[in-house]
C-alpha cells in the first residue's frame, strides 16, 4: 500500500491530502501538523478573500490556479455548506497618477479572462457609497470565506476517507531509507513512499531536512490588521483595495468585509523577527540569524529601503494607518479603528534579492516541496492540490 505523508495542516497541505485520498483510495495518507489545530498559521490569519486573479501574470501558475481555484473553492463551499459570499471588489484610484497602473491592471484582468469593468467615480459610489476615487476597477467574481472553516471540513473529509490528520506532530528529521523516507516527529516515526512538504513558513527548512537545496529562502513578513468599530461597519459594503504598486507582491492596506460581518483594515507588511512573529515582541534568535545572514534579504532591503521604512512607521502609528485608509474612505478616522491581530506571510526571496513572484513548487525523487505559496494560495489551494497530485507521479 502506497504511503503518502504531507507535512503541514494548512490549507495547501489539507487540500493536497484530500486530493490524494480521492485519487488513491487504497493508499494511506497522513498529514503531520505541529500545532494542536489545523489552519494555525497563514491559513487562519488571512483576509479571507476568494481572489478572482486580477493581478497575476497571464499564464503564470498564480493566474491559472487562482482563476480555476476560485471556481473550485465556491463549488466546494456549496457542496459542504460552508458560508461564502461573492461580494465583488473595487480597486480604487485615488489620484490621477494612479490611472496608468489602474488601466494596466484592467488590461491584465482582461488577459486573464475575468469579469471586470472600469468605472467612473459616480459608478464606483454605487458599489461603495463612501469612497473617494478618480476611477475604479470593479471585479465581479471576488468573494469572501473563512479559510479555517474550509480546512476543518477538508480535515474531516481526509479522515472519513481513511486518512489521518495527526496534530501536535512536529517533523524534526527526514531520512532516506531505500525507496522510502523516514519522517521523524515529536510524537513518533512515519514511513513515506511519497513526501509532500506544505510547511508554509518552514517549508524551506523541511526541504533542507530532505536533502534539497531550495533556490529561495522564506522571509516572514507580518501583516497587521485593524478592525472597524461595529458602529462604522456601514462605511464598507464589500472589498475596497488601492491600486497596488507592481514592484511589491503585497496589495497595500485595504478594507475587507469578512464573512462574519466584521470589517478588517490592512494588512501592512513589515519584516517579522520570528517566522511566527505575530507581534514586535516575538523575537526568535534563530529566525533573526536566518534573515540577517541571507544576502537576498540585504539586496532586497537596499532596493526597497523607503518602502520598508514607511511600512514600519505605519505599523507603529495608528494615525498613519488611519490616514492610508482615509485615502480610500475619507470619513474614516483613527477613532474608528481598533487593533485586530496579525498574520505572517511566508514570502520566498531569491539570493539575488528578488521576491519570488509565482508559486514555487520543487520536485525531487518521490518528494514535492511547496516553497512559495503566498496569496492567492488559499483561493487556489484546491487546484494547487490537483497540480501536486498529478506532478508527484509525472
Ligand atoms: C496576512 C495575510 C493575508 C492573506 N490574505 C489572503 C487572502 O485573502 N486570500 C488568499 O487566497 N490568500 C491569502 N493569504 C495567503 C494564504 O493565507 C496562504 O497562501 C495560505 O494560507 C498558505 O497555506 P499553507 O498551507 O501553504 O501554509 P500555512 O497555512 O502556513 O500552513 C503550514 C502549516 O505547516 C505547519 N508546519 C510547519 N512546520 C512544520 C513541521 N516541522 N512539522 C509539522 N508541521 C509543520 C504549520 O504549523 C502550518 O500549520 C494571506 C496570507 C496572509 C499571511
Amino acid at each position: 500500500m502506497t504511503r503518502y505523508v504531507v507535512v503541514g495542516g494548512g490549507i495547501v497541505g489539507l487540500a493536497t491530502a484530500h486530493e490524494l485520498t480521492r485519487r488513491h483510495p487504497h493508499a494511506t495518507v497522513t498529514v503531520l501538523e505541529k500545532e494542536d489545530h489545523v489552519a494555525a498559521h497563514q491559513t487562519g490569519h488571512n483576509s479571507g478573500v476568494i481572489h478572482a486573479g486580477v493581478y497575476y501574470k497571464p499564464g503564470s501558475l498564480k493566474a491559472r490556479l487562482c482563476r480555476a481555484g476560485s471556481a473550485s473553492m465556491v463549488e466546494f463551499c456549496e457542496t459542504h455548506g460552508i458560508p461564502y459570499q461573492i461580494c465583488g471588489k473595487l480597486i480604487v484610484a485615488t489620484d490621477e497618477s494612479e490611472l496608468p497602473r489602474l488601466h494596466a491592471l484592467h488590461e491584465r484582468a482582461l488577459a486573464n479572462e475575468l469579469p471586470v469593468r472600469l468605472v467612473t467615480p459616480a459608478e464606483a459610489r454605487e458599489y461603495e457609497p463612501h469612497i473617494a476615487s478618480v476611477a475604479g476597477l470593479h471585479v465581479a467574481s471576488t468573494g469572501i470565506v473563512d479559510y479555517a472553516h474550509v480546512c476543518r471540513v477538508l480535515a474531516e473529509l481526509v479522515e472519513k476517507a481513511g486518512g489521518t490528520v495527526r496534530l501536535g506532530a512536529r517533523v524534526v528529521a527526514l531520512q532516506p531509507d531505500g525507496d522510502a523516507i523516514v519522517v521523524r516527529t515529536t510524537t513518533g516515526e512515519h514511513r513515506a513512499d511519497y513526501l509532500v512538504n506544505c510547511a508554509g513558513l518552514h517549508s524551506d527548512r523541511i526541504a533542507r531536512m530532505a536533502g534539497r537545496r531550495p533556490t529561495a529562502r522564506i522571509i516572514p513578513f507580518r501583516g497587521e490588521y485593524y478592525e472597524l468599530r461595529p458602529s462604522r461597519r456601514d462605511l464598507v459594503r464589500g472589498l475596497i483595495y488601492p491600486v497596488p504598486d507592481p514592484q511589491f507582491p503585497f496589495l497595500g492596506v485595504h478594507l475587507t468585509r469578512m464573512i462574519d460581518g466584521s470589517v478588517h483594515a490592512g494588512p501592512n507588511a513589515v519584516l517579522a523577527l520570528a517566522r511566527e512573529g505575530y507581534s514586535w515582541g516575538r523575537v526568535r534568535p534563530r529566525d533573526v540569524a536566518d534573515v540577517a545572514t541571507y544576502p537576498g534579504l540585504w539586496r532586497l532591503a537596499r532596493k526597497h529601503l523607503r518602502y520598508g521604512v514607511t511600512e514600519v512607521r505605519r505599523s507603529l502609528s495608528r494615525n498613519l494607518f488611519a490616514r492610508s485608509l482615509a485615502r480610500l474612505v475619507p470619513e474614516l478616522t483613527r477613532e474608528d479603528i481598533v487593533r485586530a491581530g496579525a498574520g505572517v506571510r511566508a514570502q520566498a526571496i531569491a539570493r539575488d534579492g528578488s521576491l519570488v513572484d509565482d508559486f514555487l513548487i520543487e520536485y525531487g525523487p518521490r518528494q514535492v516541496h511547496v516553497l512559495n505559496a503566498p496569496s492567492p494560495a488559499a483561493t487556489s489551494s484546491l487546484e494547487i492540490a490537483k497540480h501536486i497530485a498529478t506532478q508527484l507521479h509525472a
